[in-house]
């Protein structure tokens, strides 16, 4: 049986960062996590457009300054696929993977005689002494029921990396979600048609995406023991009108925390695109969508968009008790600030109790 002093789950931004710490203490760890390569919920939504809208200098460890100055990112706000290769960069660097077991889920965690025995599958049973649980925000998709439709139905949340092809096909997305607002620009010109099924309108603010050349890295380079803070974004109605002759498309209310887009508005704009409401939505037949009003929305392919759980982290499995650490990103907090900071925290507790 494998003997740990902590067993780490998921190995997403917090799970490698808290490997990585607690290596670094001498302490005999390793790490689990059920995707197929490292980064967490950046491998789960390969989706074409998935961006940060951090720009990606904040987007780091700053535990090494070697490892943060001999990356540069490409672009401000990099797309998903960078983040997924910042991610590899960094494991490979801090020499994670040999503490690490991908494709494993860990099926369940149980206080067992003053440590924690954990299932895994593929693996056998792991002892440990702490448990470090980044499990990351569940996926939750809109409550739509797909089972009849005869084509494709594709989660954001599980895209994988080798893509859907989507080029020339009918496509209908449930849901407008930040995925809808990342998908839409990056899929609308080689779709042959697109219905967007929205549930309500989203703020949104034009993504501002300088190419990243050797100024924009020297600068980068620089602010490894200074970082610029990240403004937040808001969204700006005004600008959003001016965007859209759809007055659907601009949320009522005070304005919100804004999402990126790439021409999000105006792919609403082109001949081939459709928005319909969710509500409108009678059930969804073998041809795709069926409208209350009778019109089918004849598709090959439904993507279903989903969002985060903002709630209390669902631990399918694994026990509450002593020497059990969550870490999960609070919805009130950014994670990129927020994680390295509860993991920090979880790190200090772990080695306190070892010292003590
Ligand atoms: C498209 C997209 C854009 C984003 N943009 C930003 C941004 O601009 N700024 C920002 O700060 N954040 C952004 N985020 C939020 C992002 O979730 C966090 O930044 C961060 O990546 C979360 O890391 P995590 O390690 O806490 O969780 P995750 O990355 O979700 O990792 C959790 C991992 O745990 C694994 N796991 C869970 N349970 C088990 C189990 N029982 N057994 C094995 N493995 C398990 C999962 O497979 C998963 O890989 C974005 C997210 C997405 C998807």
């Amino acid at each position: 049986m494998m003997d740990l002093d902590v067993a780490v789950v998921g190995a997403g931004f917090s799970g490698l960062l808290a490997l990585h710490l607690l290596r670094e203490q001498g302490l005999r760890v390793h790490a689990f996590d059920a995707a197929g390569n490292v980064g967490g919920t950046w491998w789960w939504h390969a989706y074409p457009g998935s961006h940060l809208d951090t720009p990606g200098e904040h987007y780091q460890y700053r535990v090494d300054e070697r490892l943060y100055r001999d990356w540069g990112w490409s672009e401000r706000h990099p797309a998903g696929y960078e983040v997924q290769r910042w991610f590899r960069f960094a494991a490979d660097r801090l020499d994670l993977r040999r503490s690490l077991s991908l494709r494993t889920r860990v099926t369940s965690a149980h206080p067992d005689g003053g440590s924690w025995r954990l299932e895994t599958a593929p693996g056998g049973p792991v002892r440990a002494r702490e448990l470090v649980v980044c499990p990351g925000r569940r996926p939750v998709e809109p409550a739509v029921d797909t089972s009849a439709f005869a084509g494709l139905v594709v989660r954001t949340a599980a895209w994988p990396e080798d893509g859907h092809d989507l080029s020339g096909r009918r496509v209908g997305i449930v849901g407008t979600t930040p995925a809808t607002v990342q998908l839409v620009p990056w899929i609308v010109d080689r779709v042959a048609s697109l219905l967007v099924l929205g549930d309500e309108a989203v703020d949104v603010v034009r993504r501002d995406n300088p190419v990243y050349g050797w100024q924009e890295r020297e600068d980068y380079r620089a602010r490894y023991a200074d970082p610029v803070p990240a403004a937040p974004v808001v969204a700006d109605r005004a600008a959003m009108r001016a965007r859209t002759d759809d007055p659907r498309l601009v949320p009522d209310g005070p304005p919100g925390t804004a999402t990126l887009d790439d021409g999000y508005l105006e792919a609403f704009a082109r001949d081939h695109v459709i928005l319909a409401a969710l509500a409108d939505l009678a059930r969804v037949g073998p041809a795709g969508p069926e409208m209350a009003d009778g019109a089918v929305h004849e598709l090959d392919v439904l993507v279903v968009s989903d969002a985060f759980d903002a709630g209390p982290p669902r631990l399918a499995g694994i026990a509450d008790g002593a020497g059990r650490h969550v870490v999960v990103a609070r919805p009130d907090r950014l994670p990129y600030l927020d994680l390295p900071e509860q993991v920090t925290a979880v790190v200090d507790a772990i080695v306190g109790s070892t010292v003590r």
